[in-house]
């Protein structure tokens, strides 16, 4: 076991990176940022539900009801669940889908605005 430190609920010995306490189960972390990421044991579609369950200590299965009961209010739920599909990276350390496609639409709008001669002035290419 690794580092530890107190419950200040109950004062039991904890592991420093730990979301509840194992013996009074009082909550010490809002967000668990190693959970945010949708490739994880588990997964069922594109792995939001697994992602926001595992960062907030929740049960998938609550998550993944939140989510079915949210299409019933304006269809929130497929909008977020793709939402949150977009902007929680697969892989731990990677990028965003998101971000790949915000990459690509800048690499886009700037072949596309300099043409062949280019902008050397223009205010996407940062200070001169
Ligand atoms: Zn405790």
């Amino acid at each position: 076991m690794g580092e530890t430190r107190r419950c200040p609920y109950c004062a039991e010995e904890i592991a420093v990176e730990a979301i509840r306490c194992r013996r009074c189960r009082s909550r010490l972390s809002v967000i668990d940022a190693r959970g945010w990421h949708r490739d994880q044991p588990g997964r069922r579609i594109a792995g939001v539900a697994v992602a926001v369950a595992r960062s907030l200590a929740l049960p998938v299965g609550a998550v993944r009801a939140a989510f079915v009961l949210a299409t019933f209010f304006h269809m929130l739920g497929p909008v977020v669940y793709l939402a949150l599909g977009l902007t929680i990276p697969f892989r731990a350390e990677g990028d965003a889908l998101l971000d790949g496609v915000i990459a690509e639409a800048r690499a886009l709008a700037a072949r596309l605005w300099d043409g062949p001669g280019g902008a050397p002035n223009a205010p996407w290419n940062g200070p001169q």
